[in-house]
This record gives C-alpha cells, sequence and structure tokens, in this order.
C-alpha cells in the first residue's frame, strides 16, 4: 500500500528512471509501478533533500490496526482480571477491601495503598488483578465503548437477602460480554443466611451448582470476616487456568482506560490497565483522542515503576489531554507516529462528533438485515410489572422472520434506566418500554447514544412493530 516509484518521482519532481537508478545504487530494484517500503522512500526524499511525511488516511486513525499479532510460541500464561459486580448492599466494596487488606501487605510491606481503578494481589505463586469499581455500570461503559478489561466476574449474593433486581442486571451484563461467572454468597456469619435459597433461586438464569448438576461454581463467604476469601481466590485461579489467558510480555503495550483526570499539579493522570505487551517510562502512546510519552508511572502501591507487564494496573502522566475511561491505549515505535496518529484520532473525534455513529434502530432494521448486517436482533425490555416483562419477553422471542434470532438480552421493572441504555448502546441493541418511560438521565443518555427506545402500551402493538420492521414494513408514522 506504499507509494509507486511513479508517484513519488512525481512528488519529487524527478524523472522516473533517474529515481530508479539511484534506487539501485542504494541496493533497491524497483519498477516504476512497483510500491516502496517507507525506508526507500526516506532515503530518496533525503538525497534529494526533501523531508519525508507521510500522509495518513482517515482508515489509518484506527488504533487496534497498530497491534501486532503474536505468535503463539510468545504467549506466556497472564493474571485474570477479575470484576466484582452485584445488587447494592450485597458487600461488593467490602469484599474488595477485605481481599485487598489480607493480601496486598503480604506482597510488599509499607506500600500504601493508592486508588487507581484496580489493584493487583498475590496468592501463592500467583497474581490476580481487580478492577477496584464495583458493580455492572463501569463495566458495561467499557464494553459500550469497545473495550473488554474483563476476564472472570464475581457475582455476589448476599445470603440473607437472594437474588435481587441488580443481581439479574449483573447477570445479564455479564453474560452479554460472555464473561464467566463465579457466584460469592456473601454475608454467612449472618442469622438467616441461607445459601440454598441463593443456589435455588440462581437456576432460574442458568447459574447451576456443582454439586447440582451445573458447572457454576458457588462460594460462600463472609467479606467481613475474611472468611472464604482464600477458596474464592483460588476458584478465581481455577477459572483463569480453564480460560487459558495468556499474553506477550516482550512487545509494545497495549490495553483499556480504567479512569482518568485532570491533576493540578501534574496534568492529565490516567489509569491504564497493560493487557498485552510491557508498558514502559518513556513509550510514545496514544490513548484514546490523547496522546504523549510515559512520563511518570506508578502502580497500585504508589509506587513508582519503570516496567509494567500484562494485566498490571498502572497510573502514568505525560499526555497531552484526558482520555475517558474504556478508550484502548497502544504503544508506538516513535513519538512522531504516535503524535501523528494521536493528532488524526483528535480530529477524527471532533468530526464524529458532529455527525453521529449509526446504531441499530427499527428504521433501518430492514435494511440492515437485508444487507446481512445484522442476524440477531438484540432487544432489552422494560415492563410496569414483571409479568408483562416476561410476557412481552416470550412473545417477542418467538418472532420468526426469515431466520433472522431476536435475543432478550435483559428483562427488568421499572423505569428504563440509564444502565439500560449503556447496555443497549453496548449490545447494539433496542430498548423497549411497556407502560414504563426513559427517565431524565435515560433520555440524555439515549439521545447521546443513539439508542432507539420504543414505548408500548399494548402488548401486541409492540410485537407487531418489531415485526414489521424485521420485514421492513414499518409504518413510516413510526
Ligand atoms: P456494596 O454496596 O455491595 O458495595 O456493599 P458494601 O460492601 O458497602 O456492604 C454493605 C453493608 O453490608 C455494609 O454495612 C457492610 O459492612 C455489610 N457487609 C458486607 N459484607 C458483609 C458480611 O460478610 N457479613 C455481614 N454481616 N455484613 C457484611
Amino acid at each position: 500500500d506504499g507509494i509507486t516509484v511513479t508517484e513519488l518521482a512525481e512528488k519529487l519532481k524527478k524523472d522516473t528512471t533517474d529515481l530508479i537508478k539511484k534506487l539501485m545504487f542504494s541496493g533497491v530494484m524497483a519498477n516504476k509501478n512497483q510500491a516502496l517500503e517507507d525506508e526507500a522512500v526516506e532515503l530518496m526524499c533525503e538525497e534529494y533533500g526533501y523531508e519525508a511525511e507521510k500522509e495518513i488516511e482517515v482508515e489509518k486513525t484506527d488504533l487496534l490496526q497498530y497491534i501486532e499479532d503474536d505468535n503463539e510460541a510468545q504467549l506466556k500464561e497472564r493474571p485474570p482480571v477479575v470484576t466484582i459486580m452485584g445488587h447494592v448492599d450485597h458487600g461488593k466494596t467490602t469484599l474488595l477491601d477485605s481481599i485487598r487488606k489480607t493480601k496486598v501487605t503480604d506482597v510488599e510491606a509499607g506500600g500504601i495503598t493508592q486508588h487507581i481503578g484496580a489493584y493487583q494481589i498475590r496468592n501463592n505463586d500467583k497474581k490476580i488483578s481487580f478492577l477496584d469499581t464495583p458493580g455492572h455500570a463501569a463495566f458495561t461503559s467499557m464494553r459500550s465503548r469497545g473495550a473488554q478489561v474483563t476476564d472472570i466476574a464475581i457475582l455476589v449474593v448476599a445470603a440473607d437477602d437472594g437474588v435481587m433486581p441488580q443481581t439479574v442486571e449483573a447477570i445479564n451484563h455479564a453474560k452479554a460480554a460472555e464473561v464467566p461467572i463465579i457466584v460469592a454468597v456473601n454475608k454467612m456469619d449472618k442469622e438467616g443466611a441461607n445459601p440454598d435459597r441463593v443456589m435455588q433461586e440462581l437456576t432460574e438464569y442458568e447459574l447451576v451448582a456443582e454439586d447440582w448438576g451445573g458447572d457454576t461454581i458457588f462460594v460462600p463467604m463472609s467479606a467481613i470476616k475474611g472468611e472464604g476469601i482464600d477458596d474464592l481466590l483460588e476458584m478465581i485461579l481455577l477459572v483463569a487456568e480453564v480460560e487459558e489467558l495468556k499474553a506477550n510480555a516482550n512487545r509494545r503495550a497495549d490495553g483499556t482506560v480504567i479512569e482518568a483526570e485532570l491533576d493540578k499539579g501534574r496534568g492529565p493522570v490516567a489509569s491504564l490497565l497493560v493487557q498485552n505487551g510491557s508498558l514502559k517510562v518513556g513509550d510514545p502512546i496514544v490513548v484514546g483522542h490523547t496522546f504523549g510519552r510515559v512520563r511518570a508511572m506508578v502502580n497500585d502501591l504508589g509506587k513508582r515503576i519503570n516496567k509494567a507487564g500484562p494485566s498490571t494496573p498502572v497510573e502514568i502522566t505525560g499526555l497531552n489531554d484526558v482520555p475517558q475511561a474504556g478508550d484502548r491505549f497502544v504503544v508506538f515505535e516513535d513519538e512522531k507516529k504516535a503524535r501523528q496518529i494521536g493528532e488524526l484520532r483528535q480530529q477524527k473525534q471532533i468530526e464524529e462528533r458532529r455527525g453521529s455513529q449509526s446504531k441499530v434502530s427499527l428504521e433501518d432494521l430492514f435494511e440492515q438485515i437485508k444487507q446481512g448486517d445484522i442476524k440477531d436482533i438484540n432487544l432489552i425490555v422494560k415492563a410496569d410489572v414483571q409479568g408483562s416483562a416476561e410476557a412481552l419477553a416470550a412473545s417477542l422471542k418467538k418472532i420468526d422472520v426469515e431466520g433472522v434470532k431476536v435475543n432478550i438480552i435483559h428483562t427488568g421493572v421499572g423505569a428504563i434506566k440509564e444502565s439500560d441504555i449503556i447496555l443497549a448502546s453496548a449490545s447494539n441493541a433496542i430498548v423497549i418500554g411497556f407502560n414504563v418511560r426513559p427517565d431524565n438521565n435515560a433520555k440524555k443518555s439515549a439521545e447521546k447514544e443513539n439508542v432507539d427506545v420504543r414505548l408500548h402500551r399494548i402488548i401486541y402493538k409492540a410485537i407487531e412493530e418489531i415485526e414489521a420492521a424485521m420485514q421492513g414494513m414499518l409504518d413510516p408514522e413510526y
């Protein structure tokens, strides 16, 4: 895809034959239609007294193409990255604190823990990284930006409370992301703790304990007393082994932003999770729509480090602007290239903000189906009562048009919330509200994320609408 000899000659205002001769003297045998390597182009420009500046097209702004492929032999086991999810008050924060307290201090005594959005512990000889923001909102908003950082989800369910609405949401979010779930049955110390009930209730969501013939791991525990934590960590490592999580530490790093902010003294500060390769101080880097050089790097103990391998969370400075959580980062071989790509991405972002990205919507559903762009239609159903949500979901699932499948990725009771919109955005889904409306945040978020929200008061109308859209017979006045 490089520039050809003829094209280069034109740009340099030289004779093609002349250029071919010069190339030959430099050891490059090329005919006039041959594409040249960057090095040869640079050499020729130098010869003729020009400075080579490569043109970058918009396609070059896609960061992921700059990540080199690994060959299998270079891949080594890497630590799992874990997110803790579950209903409010079931003990997510307590569990995160408890794991950190019992495990971090015996790794590096005297370290002052620093909140950088994630931390890493060592259990026997193996490391595990935990994302520090519990809950599925952070998890899913990252995913909606195309980032998948979680390898394993811990679903915390309080044994005295059982499965609650956010438990179900968390399950659906983890399933949509195809992340394995380990159930932590928490608060076992409490009177009225009933782990069997938790297990029973979770069977409805295809989380069946091994004792009951399923393959989901359940760990009874008390986060507050620190009981069961070792078991949980062991199970995490077991699942990690099955998942065969691998990375290559001997290459330029790439990964995802966990959080970022503007610090008065230090400028833009970003917490990054290195997902592959090793990140080093001095590395030229593009982070989302920002760029720079890694000036300083600290780990979760606030310790300055020079190098961070796969699955390690670090905090860096040295960027020209503040990136967003969920943004990808990629290290480049030289600063000039990083700056070029970074600036282009910044431009592109500004343009993108003007026009909006296209998400799936009922209006163009048929078009997309016809073009083979979508084979599944993802729907989120919110209703005023559980009965209607289930009835509507069941009927929607039965719609069969030209072999296109309807997936219900989440059903729930109550107003349409921002978390529904974020899930819809991440999963390219349409939200259907039955006798409920979006709240203000959800409305704003739907607009921003371009999520199609459909409100209905009659079940068969909702079904008809989806069916019509799938057949390309949607009433234009909708
Ligand atoms: P989160 O909302 O899921 O992060 O829940 P928290 O970690 O904030 O815990 C909610 C409440 O439950 C707090 O008062 C905790 O002290 C309490 N809690 C958490 N884990 C346990 C436990 O294992 N046993 C008991 N008895 N209480 C717990």
